[in-house]
């Protein structure tokens, strides 16, 4: 009996009991779950997803910002397949090696900015930043400083779940009730410029997070600083657009203090801003690691990668210490299968050039976005090409929030899925972070659906009382 056949007699109902009694869910709220439940959803197809129930929607997220080459691309399934008949798996420790990783490795190296041309694999963004970190450290005591340990993050930056990225995560609310490693890391404040201070222009609002650094490093010293990491554009934080010029001028401060410039580019990566990677050509920044993940396989399978410059992995690869092993990695670091679909994902964004795309209808897409402003709710509409958001307020004017308990972002988003479109609530925001090949014609269509999601949601605040 095929998989598919099974699943069609078990029938939705089974599996949504399934789901809730066993599938503990990540990031869902267990005071409505166990009353609503999942939606399942079953299958896919370019820029569609369909749920258990037969109904299509668009994919307004990309899976989790992930599915940038879009849905059911027989060619990715078909490099897995072969590579998993002919060698699913073999370990990469101790010189060993497969193809699709080797390959993998000099392809990121070709598309990365010059200075990095060594790649370490794991399996997500989340273990891809914890790598990164203590690859940072063990680089820092190689080179006979040791103190310097302390990673600079930002308040409402998003690096992950695992101890340290979770730690390195500057969402209050994701770790509420969970420890974190806070000996390891300073948040600085985050750039956001539609809350920036009263009167403060876009270029002093720069200078004054520049400062804000420039002072916490000469608080905490440079000595105990290992690097700074930041995400282009913060994404779950609220797809947060830092002033002109931010990027580079950090870059500076940890230049001018022997601080290590992380970008953490598992969102901005592989297309979603226009370019394989942002920080060179969008942000004029030449990181000493790049992290990546989510589009790197566009979400075909888990992979994670962080690529580190020539001058850190002179360091890191030259033979010290205990017979010069480095000593860290996972079972599943340059997994085959993975890598094979990064390689075929890879190669469709170049063939069918995804990124003219995003460079294309990007500008487009933010232009017709603005356009729901005048919905009594969108304070803000942000973002960049295909990273996009709305921020919802109860008054334009003082940009007051709405209470919790409106769950506006729910709101928007449970209007537009009924109408055959999925965006992403993270509170009083929607995200709007799309498969790379929507066209102008899919974009009218979006537009539309969430004006009437907007007008729809207004309406129900206000029976609520909400507005
Ligand atoms: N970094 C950034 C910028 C992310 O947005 C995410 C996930 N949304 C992560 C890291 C963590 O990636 P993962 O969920 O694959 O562990």
């Amino acid at each position: 009996m095929t998989t598919s056949t099974t699943r069609t007699e078990l029938g939705a109902q089974t599996l949504w009991r399934q789901d809730r009694d066993h599938f503990i869910h990540p990031f869902t709220d267990y005071s409505t779950f166990h009353e609503q439940g999942c939606d399942l959803i079953t299958d896919s197809d370019g820029i569609y997803v369909q749920d258990a129930h037969g109904n299509r929607f668009i994919d307004g997220i990309a899976g989790l910002w992930c599915v940038n080459v879009g849905h059911g691309r027989a060619e990715i399934g078909q490099a897995m397949a072969d590579q998993a008949t002919r060698m699913a798996y073999f370990s990469t420790f101790n010189n060993l090696s497969n193809a699709p990783a080797a390959e993998l490795a000099a392809k990121l190296a070709e598309l990365a900015p010059a200075h990095l041309n060594h790649v370490f694999y794991s399996c997500g963004g989340s273990a891809a930043n914890d790598a990164t970190i203590r690859l940072v450290h063990y680089y820092f005591n190689r080179l006979g400083k040791p103190s310097k340990k302390r990673i600079i993050s930002r308040n409402n930056a998003y690096h992950g779940t695992t101890y340290m990225a979770a730690t390195l995560t500057g969402i209050a609310s994701n770790n509420w009730e969970f420890d974190t490693l806070d000996h390891l890391v300073t948040h600085l404040s985050e750039a956001n410029c539609y809350r920036r201070p009263e009167g403060m222009s876009e270029a002093e609002y720069c200078d004054h997070l520049v400062a804000e650094f420039e002072e916490t490093v000469e608080r905490i010293g440079a000595d105990n600083i290992a690097a700074f990491i930041a995400e282009p554009i913060m994404g779950a934080g609220g797809v947060l657009v830092a002033p002109e010029g931010y990027h580079a001028r950090m870059q500076a401060v940890c230049r001018a203090n022997d601080i290590l410039f992380i970008a953490d580019e598992v969102v901005t990566g592989f297309g979603r801003l226009g370019h394989f990677f942002a920080s060179e050509k969008v942000f004029d920044t030449q990181p000493d690691i790049i992290n990546c993940a989510k589009g790197l396989s566009s979400g075909y399978a888990p992979l994670g990668a962080t690529l580190i410059s020539d001058e850190l992995f002179e360091v890191l690869g030259t033979p010290q210490g205990k017979g010069g092993v480095l000593s860290t990695g996972f079972t599943y670091s340059g997994h085959p299968v993975s890598c094979a679909a990064a390689l075929k994902n890879i190669e469709i964004i170049e063939r069918e050039d995804i990124c003219k795309n995003v460079r294309e209808v990007g500008p487009y897409l933010e232009e017709r976005l603005k356009t729901l402003s005048h919905h009594a709710t969108v304070g803000d509409v942000r973002g960049s090409h295909f990273m996009m958001c709305l921020e919802n307020v109860a008054d334009k004017a003082t940009k007051e929030l709405l209470p919790v308990d409106a769950r506006v972002g729910d709101r928007v988003a449970f209007e537009a899925q009924q109408r055959g479109l999925i965006i992403r609530p993270v509170g009083h925001l929607n995200i709007v972070s799309p498969p790379l090949i929507w066209t102008r014609e899919t974009v009218d269509r979006v537009v539309d659906i969430l004006d009437e999601a907007f007008a729809a949601t207004t309406e129900s605040l206000r029976e609520d009382g909400f507005l």
